[in-house]
């Protein structure tokens, strides 16, 4: 029977050829996995392996090649957030938010907009950040009260946002902010491009969180900022649509994150069953190691297979796409926190000890149930394409 090894994932790609998926492997291998423990316990932003990243062509991975991106597939980019995360899930963090970003800017971004933009984005000389969260307005987007009013040609912004990847980093972000009250989520809410090194913008604090450490998340608050009648992304009233787009892209970024997590956690935790000795043998000789292994791996399997299907859905405008996205991140995402626990059991008591690789994973998973839309929400997803007419 053939060894079944966790050391490469079990994701196909489309454009990717063997070059590139090296090359993933390669820098993840080199430049990620040697720095993370580094990095979750310093909290340091690690600006020097985004512009490499940037440098291999590895931000914008789905962004069209004329706009300065990869012009690869969905199913490629959950390939390269599987693989990032392996290395290190913040890092993978990254490319998710620039992939975000970048679809937004290029989908409905004027050509000056790519040019002031999405272009210094991906070439990271302009980091980016995604400002939707306020503290009354979390998995209930429709109720943000950040409010853009025009003031002549232009438009005063107001508000505050939380817990936002990259605030204490970035040279601009894409704000979600109401401009017609009357109107609510459909018809009513905007998104602005906005500067943040200008009057009226600060920078609220910067969070210390359970995981993912090296990710900078914090707030933003705008007071009566000035924006020109330019900063408005795509058309006014348009925002919830467009967000809702690019939302099931983020949720199958934040699967192939939460399948690096697993992937990496199984890998020590294998190793571990195999190499530690208690009552002279393989700790992995007790079915009470080994099974609980053998099922994380299967349902690692099993989400990944999920995932690559989710990933064709969206890279062929499939109908079901945006549901099953949702599948793939509730799957991987519940697994990621369900295995690093399995990972931890199978070391012990080095699986609790600061600097053992399964005691930050087990850390750096549990926000993937959180972030990018719970998995209630997820859940809420699904049962609406089951039920819908019980709406
Ligand atoms: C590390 C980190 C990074 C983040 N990055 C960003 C970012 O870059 N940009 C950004 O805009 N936001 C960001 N967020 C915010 C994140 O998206 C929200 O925290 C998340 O959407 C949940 O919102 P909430 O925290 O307000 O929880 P709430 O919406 O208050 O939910 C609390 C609980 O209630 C449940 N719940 C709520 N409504 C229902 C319902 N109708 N049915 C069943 N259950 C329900 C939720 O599932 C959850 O379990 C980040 C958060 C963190 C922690």
């Amino acid at each position: 029977m053939a060894a079944l090894s966790l050391r490469h994932t079990f994701l196909p790609t489309d454009t990717f050829g063997s070059d590139e998926r090296r090359l993933v492997e390669e820098f993840v291998d080199e430049q990620i996995r040697p720095l993370a423990t580094e990095l979750d316990e310093t909290e340091r932003f690690p600006r020097e392996l985004y512009t490499e990243l940037a440098k291999i062509g590895m931000f914008g991975v789905t962004v069209p090649t004329d706009l300065g991106g990869t012009g690869a597939t969905p199913l490629d980019y959950l390939f390269l957030m599987e693989g990032l995360s392996y290395g290190y899930s913040s890092v993978a963090d990254q490319c998710g938010l620039v992939e975000m970003v970048g679809s937004l800017l290029a989908a409905f971004g004027t050509a000056e907009q790519h040019e002031r933009y999405l272009r210094p984005l991906l070439a990271y000389e302009r980091p980016c950040a995604y400002a939707l969260t306020e503290a009354e307005s979390g998995s209930d987007l429709g109720s943000i009260s950040t409010r853009a009013v025009r003031d002549g040609d232009d438009w005063l912004l107001s508000g505050e946002k939380i817990y936002i990847h990259n605030a204490p980093v970035a040279d601009f972000a894409l704000v979600l902010a109401v401009t017609d009250p009357e109107k609510g989520k459909r018809g009513g809410i905007s998104v602005f491009v906005v500067d943040l090194e200008q009057a009226g913008v600060t920078r609220a604090y910067h969070e210390h969180k359970m995981g993912q450490r090296a990710s900078q998340v914090g707030g933003l608050v705008f007071d009566r900022v000035r924006l020109p009648s330019d900063a408005l992304l795509g058309e006014e009233g348009k925002a919830f649509g467009y967000m809702m787009e690019v939302l099931a892209k983020g949720r199958l970024g934040i699967a192939g994150l939460a399948l690096g997590i697993s992937r990496a956690a199984l890998a020590a935790a294998v190793q571990q069953a195999a190499d530690r000795t208690q009552f002279g043998a393989p700790i992995g000789a007790n079915q009470a190691i080994s099974f609980p292994l053998a099922t994380a791996v299967t349902e690692l399997r099993a989400a990944t297979a999920l995932a690559a299907d989710a990933a064709h859905a969206l890279g062929s405008g499939a109908d079901d796409a945006a549901v099953l996205c949702s599948m793939a991140k509730l799957t991987a995402s519940e697994g990621a926190v369900r295995h690093a626990d399995v990972a931890v059991q199978t070391f012990g008591g080095s699986g609790f000890i600061r600097g053992y690789e399964v005691e930050r994973l087990y850390r750096d998973a549990r926000i993937t149930r959180i972030y990018e839309g719970t998995s209630e929400m997820q859940r809420l997803i699904i049962s609406r394409a089951l039920l819908p007419r019980t709406r």
